[in-house]
């Protein structure tokens, strides 16, 4: 993966700076990922104005990806921060303030929407596009973050395509896993997934599907201690080390490609008690909308989706929010802010 060094135009450095000022927005966008900045871009064209606080890591997953295939539009791969460097300038392009802060606090038991930023600021939202994304849940065994990347990944659908007719490993037991491991059935050559214990918590269905496949071992009771690399300068994964969770006794299993699939987490703390969500805290939409539980609130990209979770469901559904969002404003005919509370000339707005 190449990393390429972030430009940062002045006058985009100029607008962090003046947004901690910054007192009213017709619509906040919170997080930096293909659902935020895609929001931002149509929000931006449809004349709302957007404000984008971007969190702590602007790009979102993408920026820890590698080759990206499967987003349409371009022939060959192309790397994730760029292709989220891309979306950002674009947002920018046609409109979007993004402010480089992190929501610390928000009330959506009132109206209009306050916010609190770590960097000091206030922001008071008309409407508001959550698309704070999720995060893969990882081991935390040694060799998996290094080699994450170089053979270790948290999703099939974007990296399976890597492992062709290759020997694969699949950790956990959940619906994540068995379907992981079924996705990879039809590419790898053969498929390991091992489980912990002596049993998936998946559902029957996907276990009967994944007990049907020819080129798919399970490995019952056995616990990941480590990710292998290769001795080469730049290590890639060549095996994973278990440990029998009954016996003790260890053991290599020599793969290509390791997939961890042990559930991923929302990032919907700021959120909770506020917003419905589901058991997995995911908030929940109305079917076919992002609309959520508090009118002027929608939620796009990963934050309710635990299904899809691709950069172009979330940049679809970051659309949606959009068109959402903006039909609401309009409905509710809100008073746009004037150029005084927001738009080039910051710092003079309502008080928070
Ligand atoms: P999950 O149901 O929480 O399962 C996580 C799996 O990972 C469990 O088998 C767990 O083992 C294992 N695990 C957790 N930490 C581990 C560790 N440190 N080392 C080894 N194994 C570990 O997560 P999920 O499969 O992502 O599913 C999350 C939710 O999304 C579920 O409600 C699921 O039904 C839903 N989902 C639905 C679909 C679908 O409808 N097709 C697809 C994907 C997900 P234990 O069993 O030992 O705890």
């Amino acid at each position: 993966m190449t990393l390429r060094r972030r430009y940062v135009p002045p006058t985009w450095l100029k607008r962090i700076r003046d947004v901690a000022e910054t007192k009213a927005t017709r619509l906040l966008i919170i997080g930096a990922g293909p659902a935020g900045y895609t929001a931002a871009i149509y929000a931006a064209r449809a004349g709302l104005a957007p404000l984008l606080v971007a969190g702590l890591q602007p790009g979102g997953q993408l920026t820890i990806t590698t080759e990206v295939e499967n987003f349409p539009g371009f022939a060959d791969a192309v790397q994730g921060p760029w292709l989220m460097e891309q979306m950002r300038a674009q947002a920018e392009h046609v409109g979007t303030t993004i402010a480089q802060d992190l929501v610390t606090r928000i009330e959506l038991g009132a109206h209009p929407f306050r916010v609190a930023l770590d960097g000091g600021g206030a922001i008071e939202a008309e409407a508001v596009v959550v698309a704070t994304g999720a995060q893969a849940r990882w081991l935390g065994v040694p060799g998996e973050r290094e080699l994450s990347g170089f053979g270790v990944s948290a999703c099939a659908t974007c990296d399976g395509f890597f492992f062709r007719g290759r020997d694969v490993a699949v950790i956990g037991g959940g619906n994540s896993a068995v379907e992981e491991a079924l996705y990879l059935s039809n590419l790898a050559r053969h498929v390991t997934v091992v489980h912990r214990r002596d049993a998936f918590r998946a559902e029957r269905i996907l276990q009967q599907r994944l007990f049907a496949k020819s080129n798919v071992t399970v490995l019952w009771d056995h616990a990941t201690e480590a990710v292998l690399g290769t001795d080469a300068a730049r290590p890639v994964a060549r095996a994973v080390l278990l440990r029998h969770a009954r016996t003790g006794e260890r053991r290599e299993l020599a793969v290509d490609g390791v997939f961890v699939a042990i559930g991923h987490d929302p990032a919907t703390a700021l959120f909770r008690g506020q917003l419905a969500m589901d058991g997995g805290g995911y908030i929940e939409v109305e079917p076919g909308s992002t609309r959520t539980s508090v009118a002027g609130v929608f939620a796009a990209g990963e934050v309710a989706d635990r299904i899809y979770r691709q950069a172009v469901t979330a940049a679809g559904t970051g659309c949606m929010a959009a068109i959402d969002a903006e039909k609401w404003l309009a409905h509710r005919g809100a008073e746009a802010p004037s150029a005084a509370s927001y738009g080039p000339d910051y710092g003079t707005g309502r008080a928070a």
